[in-house]
């Protein structure tokens, strides 16, 4: 038995998507439509979270306006008494959406933007009319009186115009703006050559966030997402295997982390033959990378063995082969240098064709 509780629910409710994004985090193997849980089981997922203790549900995918029952998802979500918070790319949002899923409890709007100028933000969506359907999502969510956030993706495309993405940030009237540089799992890492921005840009980037917060305080926070290749310490990915949060796949597998089912040699429980809160206490999957009796050297007596938890599995699955070693994104491991060898090759890799996301690609 754990005595930890989960803070929030991660349910991605489709893998479906009109977007194209090649760094989305979703795996290679996407779920399909006939595979997706139905309402029933959803609402289920969501009561049983808010009975382990989860404060907050984000209502995420792929695309989860697709699904015909969002405003009936978000209103079981409001019931069961979470925080709902939509996660969209903003297509498919508009006055009359957003009024009838802010009847069923919605909460708040995070929408994501590919950059400023509609032509390549569209390129990089794979999605002629994105740009222009975020702009006009963005406008009613704020007209309707709801929190927004700007979620921007970074990467070597658009590194370049993060002034300009902050700026767009403000004259929409976000509150929050994430500045969050791709992750390297499911697309991404297969993208990552074409992705990888230069170190000094990174740096530049890093600098420009610091000095925004300053001088937007009171007008937008800004959150920082920073790319572990360029990292000397990992992040507590998650908040920590299987301590803070639970993600629920489309088709119903409970997982410590988003991209966990690349781990080899995982059975994941799946949420239509156990409760999530039999899963949260006593699933394998959940419990084989809890605390720090599994950590190695040089987590292992590590100061920051609490704090980062020694960073992510995933990444040190994709690579090193092992996701019970330390996450290479330490500058204590022994593989640390390898990742920076090869963030530095994509950097210089001069490859700008990208292998758009779809069902089935
Ligand atoms: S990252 Fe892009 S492709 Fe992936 S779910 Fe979000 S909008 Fe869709
Ligand atoms: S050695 Fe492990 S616990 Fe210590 S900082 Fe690195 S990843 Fe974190």
């Amino acid at each position: 038995m754990t005595e930890l509780t989960p803070i929030g629910l991660l349910a991605e409710l489709t893998h479906r998507c009109p977007l194209g994004c090649p760094y989305c985090s979703n795996p290679l193997e996407l779920t399909r439509a006939n595979q997706e849980l139905d309402t029933k089981t959803w609402t289920r997922v969501f009561e049983d979270a808010a009975s382990l203790g989860a404060m907050h549900v984000h209502l995420s995918g792929g695309e989860p306006l697709v699904r015909k029952d969002i405003a009936e998802l978000t209103n079981a979500a409001h019931l069961a008494g979470l925080y709902t918070n939509l996660i969209t790319s903003g297509v498919g949002l508009n006055a009359q959406s957003l009024t009838e899923l802010r009847a069923a409890g919605l909460d708040h709007v995070q929408i994501s933007i590919q950059g400023v100028d509609p032509t390549r933000a569209d390129a990089i969506a794979h999605f002629k009319g994105g740009a222009k359907a975020k702009r006009e999502a963005a406008r009613v969510v704020v007209e309707e009186g709801l929190a927004l956030t700007i979620n921007a993706v970074i990467h070597r495309g658009n590194i370049k115009d993060l002034p300009a993405i902050i700026d767009l940030a403000v004259e929409w009237g976000a509150g929050r703006l994430e500045v969050a540089h791709v992750q390297y799992h499911g697309w991404a890492i297969a993208n990552r050559a074409s992705l990888m921005p230069a170190r000094e840009d990174f740096l530049t980037a890093a600098k420009l966030v610091e000095d925004a917060r300053k001088s937007l305080e009171g007008t937008l926070v800004i959150d920082h997402v920073i790319p572990d290749y360029y990292a000397e310490r990992p992040k507590a990915c998650m908040g920590g295997w299987g301590r803070q949060v639970i993600v629920v796949t489309p088709d119903g597998r409970a997982l410590p982390c988003h991209a966990a089912a690349t781990l080899p040699g995982f059975a994941f429980d799946n949420v239509k033959d156990r409760s999530l809160a039999e899963i949260w206490e006593t699933s394998e999957a959940f419990q084989k990378f809890r605390g720090t009796a599994w950590m190695p050297k040089p987590c292992q007596g590590c100061d920051r063995a609490e704090i980062d938890w020694g960073g992510c599995r995933c990444q040190a699955f994709a690579i090193t082969g092992n996701a019970a070693t330390t996450d290479p994104a330490c500058a204590l491991s022994p593989e640390h240098t390898k990742l920076r060898e090869m963030a530095t090759a994509d950097a210089a890799s001069g490859i700008s064709t990208y292998r758009f996301r779809r069902i089935g690609g």
